[in-house]
């Protein structure tokens, strides 16, 4: 695809994390038109980090058929502190880019500006500008991994405090004396709920003689316990499991109330890789201990909401400082067509075009912009299926949409049952089911967080 190159206004975010590095290329509007990522190098220092970077940025522009030249800007992620004015990186603890000159390296390699930006604060900005906190005037992000990140992010602007060190989140003391902290103090809230906090807990109890499901799901090797299994462990309704994240839950619940009493923002984001796969579990119980709040005034502000852009928060907060740095600010134009999503330009029975790609069959698109094959089914007259079951809309919700369009073809013939329709008002997913020309405008004009199902076939 091409398409993009018309406007030679792209950007490219790219996400330089421990253990990978992933980068998009994205038109001004947000919409990313193409993904690559690679295994961060362990070897070869800084020099072999940047080398990598700068070939997932070479291969973006391969993929999407563009040359430097067709860049505005390139923004960078980066897991610690920076110097943005310097384009520097000042020091990373968990990879090797402590010192590297980063901007100045690229910007001679490809000769376009470069912007560089601390992850977490990037993937604030990034939900700001098109996620969860679209609308807020302010937002704080609280990102629980490995580590727990934070970010404060007001009218478009990144919070730096005076050394760029502000909203350490993770390293505000919870309890005093308590457990070591990678960063040198005790009882930080990162030493208390994060991914490592929760597997050094649960590792404790099983040396304690505790049972868990986990020794059975990981066959018996707790070194690693990645999020996905803590989320496997929680739906077997595992006591240590629970009785585990449920902690680290109610610490964040409690982090939040200091977030909310200390800088007031409009809304609180949590996101990263726990709360992407146990946030079903534990969203209600942080909301729970912030609603619960007992401050006169605290109460109406700082409501919590889960990140809705994923991996993608942070290259698109790349792309949002990029944009930024040449003089583009996304925030200062408020009310434009920022989106994420394509546009379906054109259909006719058998074919529709998105955003520029011609596809011959039904298809969908998930909240992140994503364009999915709906299955085919060779044993339906028109070769899929008229009645859209339960599991296909849970697929195409993925990411918690506002708003699902359904085209229901050019004589309406698609059917939803009464499980979609509760499982839609359960999610507060607002359904709209139209006839395809009809949905087609629907979708396109619709401002929310969306997702679609466009039936074409007859
Ligand atoms: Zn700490």
């Amino acid at each position: 695809m091409t398409q993009g190159r018309k406007n030679h206004r792209l950007y490219i975010g790219i996400d330089v994390g421990g253990t990978k590095i992933q980068g998009a290329i994205a038109e001004e509007t947000g919409r990313i038109l193409a993904r690559e990522k690679c295994a961060t190098p362990r070897k070869g220092g800084s020099a072999g980090s940047v080398a990598a970077i700068r070939k997932v940025i070479a291969d973006l522009l391969r993929k999407e058929g563009a040359r430097a030249a067709d860049l505005a800007a390139i923004g960078i992620a980066i897991p610690g502190v920076v110097d943005p004015d310097r384009g520097r990186v000042v020091v990373t603890p968990n990879m090797n880019l402590t010192g590297a000159d980063i901007g100045r390296r690229l910007e001679t390699r490809f000769r376009v500006p470069v912007v560089v930006g601390n992850d977490v604060n990037l993937g604030t900005l990034g939900e700001h500008w098109l996620g969860a906190a679209r609308d807020a005037s302010s937002a704080f992000g609280i990102f629980l991994g490995t580590g727990i990140g934070g970010g404060f992010v007001q009218r478009g602007r990144i919070w730096r405090g005076a050394r760029e060190s502000a909203a350490e989140v993770g390293h505000i003391v919870m309890e005093i004396g308590g457990p070591k902290c990678g960063c040198g103090n005790r009882g930080c809230y990162e030493a208390l709920a994060s991914r490592s906090a929760i597997e050094r807990d649960i590792r404790k109890a099983v040396r304690d003689g505790e049972k868990t499901a986990l020794t059975d799901l990981l066959d018996d090797d707790l070194s690693v316990i990645r999020s996905g299994a803590l989320k496997r462990a929680l739906e077997r309704r595992d006591k240590l499991v629970t009785r585990i994240v449920r902690r680290a839950a109610e610490v964040t619940g409690y982090a939040c109330l200091t977030v909310r009493h200390l800088v007031d923002p409009e809304v609180i984001v949590l996101g990263g890789g726990v709360v992407e796969a146990c946030g079903d579990f534990l969203v209600p119980i942080v909301r729970k201990i912030v609603e619960a709040d007992r401050l006169p005034g605290a109460r109406e502000g700082g409501r919590v909401v889960r990140s809705s852009l994923g991996d993608d928060a942070v290259v698109l907060g790349a792309v949002a400082l990029a944009r930024q740095r040449v003089g583009r600010d996304p925030f200062l134009t408020p009310g434009t067509a920022d989106s994420m999503y394509a546009e379906i330009a054109a259909w006719s029975v058998g074919k529709i075009t998105i955003g520029g790609a011609a596809y011959d069959h039904d298809v969908y698109i998930r909240v992140d912009g994503k364009v999915k094959d709906r299955k085919r089914c060779p044993a339906e007259k028109h070769g899929a299926m008229h009645k859209i079951s339960l599991k296909e809309v849970e697929k195409m919700c993925k990411g918690g949409p506002e708003v699902l369009v359904i085209g229901t073809g050019r004589t309406g013939r698609v059917v939803v049952g009464r499980d979609v329709r509760e499982f839609l008002r359960e999610e507060e997913i607002q359904l709209q089911i139209l006839r395809t020309p009809l949905a087609i405008k629907a979708y396109n004009q619709c401002r929310a967080r969306k997702a679609a199902l466009m039936h074409i076939l007859c």
